[in-house]
């Protein structure tokens, strides 16, 4: 079974989640299927082998897959966190959403000078997140080796704002 097959078929559409009028893609089914998430995860570790040192993960869903990557791989993981969850802040860095703010952060000495970090996540949907956590781990010190999500939603255009960018998706709707 192709690989974008296989997560088709275990995201669940949610209307008017977290608000009406927007589908939201849960991906919690695929994660709960060992087959299918040691398929993903041996696929994006095989995709990038040999060009990362650290892996990033996006809280929260990109905890889950970021801290596979890097078992598999050998490497380190880092979490890029939700504003005040991290308790020794480096950098801060706010993005716009549909309707307010919101800021990611990344702790003090996340990463060696230099070190080539590959940054996972569940979706790609407008790009903010994606944005933020990539300068976050610039400032931080770190070389962006890529971003890989498992889904891209490309209606919403995210990877427009990503010009330059390394960006996989093992699927897009
Ligand atoms: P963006 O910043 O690209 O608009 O939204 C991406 C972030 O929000 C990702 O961290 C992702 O986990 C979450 N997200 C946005 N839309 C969806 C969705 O439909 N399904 C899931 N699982 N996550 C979403």
């Amino acid at each position: 079974e192709p690989i974008a097959q296989m997560i088709a078929d275990r995201v669940v559409d949610v209307p008017d989640f977290p608000k009406p009028g927007i589908v939201f893609k849960d991906l919690t089914p695929l994660f709960a299927d060992g087959e299918a998430f040691r398929t993903v995860i041996d696929d994006i570790v095989a995709r990038y082998a040999g060009e990362f040192d650290a892996v990033v993960g996006i809280e929260a869903r990109g905890f889950v897959l970021a801290a596979a990557v890097a078992y598999a791989s050998g490497t380190g993981v880092v979490p890029i966190r939700k504003a005040g969850k991290l308790p020794r802040v480096a950098h801060a860095v706010s993005y716009a959403l549909e309707y307010g703010e919101a800021t990611l952060e990344v702790s003090e000495g996340a990463f060696k000078p230099g070190e080539r970090v590959l940054v996972v996540d569940d979706v790609l949907a407008t790009g903010g997140t994606a944005v933020a956590t990539l300068d976050l781990v610039e400032r931080a010190g770190g070389v962006v080796a890529g971003l890989v999500v498992l889904m891209e939603l490309g209606f919403l255009d995210g990877r427009s704002r990503l010009p330059g960018r390394e960006v996989h998706a093992l699927m897009t709707v």
